[in-house]
């Protein structure tokens, strides 16, 4: 129920659902996502749904996440990504087989110690865990090239468009009773905005818990 052909089949799944990034793919394959839940949960863990993690939140579906890493990618290489709302840490291990250099902020502290720990067996040198609020961002690291969002927000966080490098891609979700996946590029002549499908995050709440 856990294994690498357990994986495979997840991943045929989101190419039949239209993920089409072979990079993405790799990575949804190469990360045990069964790691990331509570043991009671592992043999749902390839389902394609939300999963509790505790503290009011969950782990996204992996189709959000492949859909969510697709957009930001856009074909390009990574070389800096920013995620915000690490939860489990999942998410976070995901991009770090797409990017050359992660960053993760939690508002949670409980819930960022979790992530570390779920994630030191996988050895990821590329990615760091901050214990923050995600709506300022990181702007000691920034630019970065994606910025991938993993709660909702009413609107979009000026501090995340400030962020953003020339050509990068921010993918968050916004509203609060019903909810859209935006994807905001930074061009040469300020913001470009696509809104994509209809989505269910938990909130993005301001402040550190
Ligand atoms: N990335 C996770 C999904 C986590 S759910 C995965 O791979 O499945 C969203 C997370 O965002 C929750 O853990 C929540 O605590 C966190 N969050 C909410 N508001 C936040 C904020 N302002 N800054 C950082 N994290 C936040």
């Amino acid at each position: 129920m856990t294994s690498q052909r357990t994986r495979d089949r997840m991943v045929a799944r989101l190419r039949e659902r239209g993920i089409a990034d072979e990079t993405v793919l790799a990575a949804m394959s190469a990360v045990p996502r069964h790691l990331f839940v509570d043991a009671a949960l592992a043999s749902r863990a390839y389902e394609d749904t939300a999963l509790p993690i505790g503290f009011e939140q969950t782990i996204s579906q992996p189709y959000i996440v492949a859909r969510m890493l697709e957009c930001a990618r856009a074909g390009r290489e990574l070389a800096r990504a920013l995620e915000v709302g690490t939860g489990c840490g999942y998410q976070a291990a995901v991009l770090a087989q797409i990017a050359k250099e992660v960053y993760s902020i939690e508002r949670i502290a409980a819930l960022a110690e979790k992530a570390r720990a779920n994630l030191r067996g996988l050895r990821l040198r590329n990615l760091r865990l901050v214990h923050g609020d995600g709506y300022e961002g990181l702007p000691e690291v920034a630019p970065f090239d994606a910025i991938v969002v993993a709660a909702a927000a009413p609107q979009v966080p000026q501090a995340l468009l400030d962020q953003l490098g020339r050509g990068a891609r921010l993918v968050i979700p916004v509203g609060t009773a019903t909810q859209e996946l935006r994807v905001i590029e930074r061009t040469a002549a300020g913001f470009r905005e696509s809104r994509l499908d209809a989505v269910k995050f938990v909130p993005l709440r301001a402040g550190k818990g």
